[in-house]
Formats: structure tokens, C-alpha cells, sequence
């Protein structure tokens, strides 16, 4: 355990692409964007043929493109589909997957632009320009979260246009697809970058919504929200709960003592104790209010509870708080509950709670710096003291 009190805070909001919940987040947005999208291609060819009397002219490439469109669409779409059976090690290879069924669809739209340019249908030019132009935009913001995505879905539709004007030798066509080209590209980086600012915005606004400032542990309205879950998802699993309540002795005395800034720094000191005594990933620890931390243990029993909060009591006895000269010790006193829960009910993740405070009570009223655990016994379906 560590006897120095930490001068700055444990740990500053922190915002990485490659997090697990970040990733899935960010293939979450794409299926969002590209849902709609992926419909567009056959629906407006289908228009464009129409309107352009390519039913009677052009009948074998109207009807083998409208199939290609239709059941690439089909395929995209089931594919897409798949990210919510996948687990986040599997998303780079469906990201790739993803690409690779995009580059299809934008080669064969690319490739009939450049033959209605090319064609001397001058309405069936004019819709396909036309359809290009919207189409490459909405392409560009539906593929905002992945600009490799996004960037490659325009030199793909692009392609065919440009390399159809070397070929003709049509130079001013050229010019103007290259401008055109280079204006969407950027566009794409804008908005890629526009989409991680709002991400990681979000991501910050919404940890520092559920954070305690002084102590970077979770705060009373994250601790609520994941009692609640744990108590739905242990229900479920007929799984074992531990609620634990840690209340600092007698710190009115420090704070009258020694003031509110050491009283802050103790705070933090114990913050990091208890964390540090709290080795599991699905542990949550959380300052409650004041002096008072609540956690959660997942799968931990009575006797689980009796050792985890027996340690913990012991290493913040032990524990030294530096303050220049001289050195301050703090105890806790500490309140169990563990129950092994069977079904959810309503004011369940309140009975726990209050469970553990009636817990706390006895250990303070025992004298402090003790623990004291409440079980649930089935037999009597009651709660009692261990
Ligand atoms: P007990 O052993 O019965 O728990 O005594 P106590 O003095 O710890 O309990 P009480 O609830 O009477 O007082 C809690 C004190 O904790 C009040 C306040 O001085 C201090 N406190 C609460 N929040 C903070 C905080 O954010 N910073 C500091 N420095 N002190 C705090
Ligand atoms: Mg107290
Ligand atoms: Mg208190």
C-alpha cells in the first residue's frame, strides 16, 4: 500500500480510439449512417433508368446493374447487421469486411457515371451527375467515423470518371473531377474530425457527470445506476452480491483539526487505499458523499466480504498520511451485506443499500474501526448479522 498521499489527482479523464467501448461505439455510429445509405444506389439507378428511357435502350446493363445494386444491397445490408453478434476483437476484421463490400457498390455507380458521360443520352448524363453529386456528399458524412472509409469510398466512385477522361483525352473534365475530388476529400477529413471532437466531448462531459472531482472515483449518481444494473444482471445469473459501506471515523476531528485541505488530501489518500485494496476489474468503488465510499463485489460472498473488508480496515489503520513533520492516521468503520440474488424485484438495490448501512451503524455504534456483515439467510428470508 502506498503512505504517500497523492498531491494530484488519482487519474485525469482520459479519451482513447482504441478502447474497447470506444470502438464499438464508433462501428455502432457507422452501421447507423450507412444503414439508410446502402439502399440509395439501387433505388435512384432504378429512377435514373426511367428517366432516362434506358428501360427500352439499354435493357441487358439497366437489368444486370439494378441486380448487381440490389443484391449487393442485400449483402451490405446483412453484413452490417452482424456487428451485434460480433465482441470488440472482432471489429477490425468487420471493419475490413466492410470496406471491401463498400468498394463494389461506388465502383459500379462510378463506372456507369463515366458511361453516361460518355454515352450520348444527354438525360441520362445529366441524372447521373446529378444523383453523383448527392450521392458522394451523403457517402462522405455516413462514413465520417472512418476517414480511410470515407476517403476510399470517393476515389472509388471517382475512379472510372477520372480515368474515362485520360482516356478521351477530355482534359477539362478532368480539371473538374480533380477539383471535385480534392473538395469531397477534404470535406471527409472535416467531418472525421468534427465526429471525434463531438466523441470525445461527449465521452469527457459524460465521465465528469459520473466522477467525484476530488478523489476521480465513481460519484453517488454512477454508484446508483451500477448497484441497479448489477442487481438486474446478478438476479439474472442467480448470482452472489457484496454492497460495502466504509465510513471514516471521527473525521470531523481531522477537518476541525487540521483544516479542510487536509482533510481533502486524506480523502484522496484513503481513495487510493481502498482502490488499491480492490484488485478486481469488476469492482466499483465510489465516493457516496463526505467520508463515506460505497462499493460493489460482484460474485463475492459473505466470507469473500468478511476478508475483502477485514483487509481493507486493517491497511487504512496502518496507513500513514504524511503532513510535512508529522504523519496523521485515519480509521474506518465498515458495513456489509451479501446476498445471493435469485430474482429482481423493485427497492431491491435500496434494500441492499440500507442493509449495508444498518451494517455500518452497528460498527460504528460497536465502538469504530471494526467491520460488521449482514447476510441474506433464504430460510428465513430474512437479513441477519454474521
Ligand atoms: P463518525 O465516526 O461518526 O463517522 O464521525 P464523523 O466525524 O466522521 O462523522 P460526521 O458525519 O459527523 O462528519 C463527517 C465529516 O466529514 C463532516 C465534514 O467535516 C467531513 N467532510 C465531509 N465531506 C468532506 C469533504 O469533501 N472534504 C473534507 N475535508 N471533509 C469532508
Ligand atoms: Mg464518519
Ligand atoms: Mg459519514
Amino acid at each position: 500500500m502506498s503512505d504517500s498521499a497523492p498531491s494530484e489527482p488519482i487519474e485525469t479523464i482520459l479519451f482513447s480510439r482504441s478502447d474497447a467501448e470506444v470502438l464499438q461505439r464508433n462501428a455502432r455510429d457507422l452501421v447507423l449512417r450507412m444503414r439508410a445509405g446502402i439502399f440509395i444506389y439501387p433505388i435512384i439507378w432504378f429512377i435514373v433508368a426511367l428517366g432516362s428511357n434506358l428501360f427500352s435502350t439499354d435493357p441487358v446493363i439497366v437489368i444486370s446493374i439494378s441486380i448487381a445494386l440490389v443484391v449487393l444491397t442485400l449483402i451490405r445490408f446483412f453484413h452490417l447487421q452482424q456487428l451485434t453478434q460480433i465482441n470488440f476483437a472482432q471489429i477490425p476484421k468487420w471493419l475490413r469486411q466492410v470496406t471491401l463490400l463498400m468498394l463494389p457498390h461506388s465502383l459500379i455507380w462510378g463506372a456507369m457515371l463515366g458511361y453516361a458521360l460518355t454515352h450520348d443520352n444527354t438525360t441520362f448524363a445529366l441524372l447521373m451527375t446529378f444523383s453523383t453529386a448527392g450521392i458522394v456528399p451523403g457517402g462522405v458524412y455516413n462514413f465520417a467515423p472512418n476517414y480511410p472509409l470515407a476517403s476510399l469510398f470517393v476515389l472509388s466512385i471517382m475512379l472510372p470518371t477520372l480515368l474515362g477522361a485520360i482516356v478521351a483525352d477530355q482534359w477539362f473534365m478532368l480539371g473538374l473531377s480533380l477539383v471535385y475530388t480534392g473538395y469531397i476529400l477534404l470535406m471527409a477529413k472535416g467531418q472525421n474530425r468534427d465526429y471525434w471532437r463531438a466523441l470525445e466531448n461527449e465521452h469527457k462531459l459524460k465521465k465528469q457527470t459520473r466522477t467525484d472531482p476530488l478523489t476521480q472515483l465513481d460519484n453517488r449518481r454512477c454508484f446508483d445506476e451500477k448497484l441497479s444494473e448489477f442487481c438486474h444482471l446478478s438476479s439474472r445469473n442467480h448470482e452472489l452480491l457484496t454492497v460495502m459501506l466504509v465510513d471514516c471515523d471521527h473525521f470531523k476531528q481531522v477537518n476541525d483539526t487540521y483544516g479542510h485541505d487536509v482533510g481533502d488530501q486524506c480523502l484522496r489518500h484513503i481513495a487510493q487505499t481502498i482502490r488499491t485494496h480492490l484488485p478486481r476489474a469488476t469492482d466499483v468503488v465510489a465516493r457516496y458523499g463526505g467520508e463515506e465510499f460505497s462499493l460493489i463485489l460482484p460474485g463475492t460472498d459473505l466470507a469473500g466480504a468478511i476478508k475483502v473488508s477485514e483487509r481493507l480496515r486493517a491497511a487504512l489503520a496502518a496507513s500513514t498520511i504524511p503532513l510535512g513533520e508529522q504523519t496523521l492516521t485515519v480509521t474506518a468503520s465498515i458495513g456489509t451485506v451479501s446476498r445471493r440474488l435469485n430474482r429482481f424485484e423493485q427497492g431491491l438495490p435500496e434494500e441492499l443499500f440500507k442493509q449495508a448501512d444498518n451494517a455500518l451503524y452497528q460498527a460504528k455504534s460497536a465502538g469504530r474501526n471494526r467491520c460488521v456483515h449482514y447476510f441474506y439467510d433464504p430460510a428465513t428470508a430474512a437479513y441477519q448479522q454474521a
